[in-house]
């Protein structure tokens, strides 16, 4: 059990159901009442230099990149149409790779402008500190939900088709950082059908499905032969010898979503194939609590591999 599964926990537990907040800790997002017009999705995420990239290693424009598009990525696991973003920096006094401090800030925001414009994101507030530690990244991001309203974690079923969108694994090979977050597609798939409930990869396939089940009050069962693998996964296979099935269920930061469906709505989607990414069904939702995975036929367990955050 991670650290922030922990304090989520205890921060449930200790904080009393607001009036203002319609979905709070322990989805992609929380969900504040807009009043009369569209809810406000509010999500945030933290990148630290040594932690998600090695500064001195690092192409800063693409660290930016990756920091914003982290958050649209959650935006797009919740359906909401991004609007802004607030980022925060904390920048080591020095500066790093022959940049100063400010020069340091200014290419992490060059990085981000083209996400930003792409998305119809307006960079519209942060902090800015310096110290003598490393480059941390904070990004708080705000979406509008449609009049579908939010797609939450909780809604699935069981007998629900599980989906993804695009293909998993190795995305240390590059793609960790050339985050494609799949909003588009979120409010595309959530305009012109039913879902259920929907998460974002990022931690890790198996991980991830694991908790939108458990958010949906359900196991889940993965069919291991159907998970649409890159050529990254077999890549890395080859270099380090697990197995590209590994590779799709633990490595992480694919940036995909993974939504449940009813299966007469999942046999559309499928036949329909109304994304320029495909979309593959790769298991379903079950009564049964736990992760599972089928190969021939009978279910077995599966270690919820993914990466966890301290
Ligand atoms: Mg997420």
């Amino acid at each position: 059990v991670s650290l922030e599964s922990q304090l989520v926990a205890w921060l449930q537990a200790k904080i009393p159901p607001q009036e203002c907040v319609s979905l709070g800790l322990g989805d992609d997002a929380a969900v504040l009442r807009g009043g009369d017009g569209a809810d406000v999705v509010v999500t945030t995420d933290m990148l630290t230099d040594g932690v998600d990239f090695l500064l001195d290693q690092v192409d800063l424009r693409a660290v930016g990149h990756k920091a914003l598009g982290v958050n649209l990525s959650d935006l797009a696991a919740m359906a909401a149409v991004p609007t802004a973003a607030f980022v925060s920096l904390v920048l080591p006094r020095t500066g790093s790779q022959n940049f100063s401090a400010l020069e340091l800030a200014q290419e992490l925001f060059q990085g981000m402008f083209p996400l930003a414009e792409d998305f119809g994101v307006a960079i519209a507030g942060g902090d800015t500190n310096t110290w003598d530690g490393p480059l941390a990244i904070s990004i708080t991001a705000l979406g509008a939900t449609t009049e579908r309203g939010p797609l939450v974690r909780a809604g699935g079923k069981p007998g629900d088709k599980l989906l993804v969108t695009g293909s998993l694994g190795g995305s240390l090979l590059g793609r960790h950082l050339q985050v494609e977050p799949r909003v588009r597609e979120a409010l595309m798939l959530h305009a012109c059908y039913d879902l259920h409930a929907g998460i974002d990869i990022s931690d890790g396939l198996a991980l991830d499905v694991s908790r939108l089940a458990a958010a949906s009050d359900c196991g889940a069962v993965l069919d291991l032969s159907a998970i649409p693998l890159t050529e990254a996964a077999h890549r890395m296979s080859q270099q380090d010898g697990r197995t590209p099935w590994e590779h799709a269920l633990g490595d992480g930061e694919d940036f995909e979503l993974v939504l449940a469906v009813a299966a007469e709505i999942a046999e559309k989607i499928i036949q329909e194939q109304p994304l320029k990414i495909p979309l593959t069904a790769i298991g379903e939702l079950i009564a049964e609590p736990g992760l599972w995975q089928t190969t021939a036929g009978q279910p077995t367990p599966l270690a919820p591999t993914g990466f966890i955050h301290e």
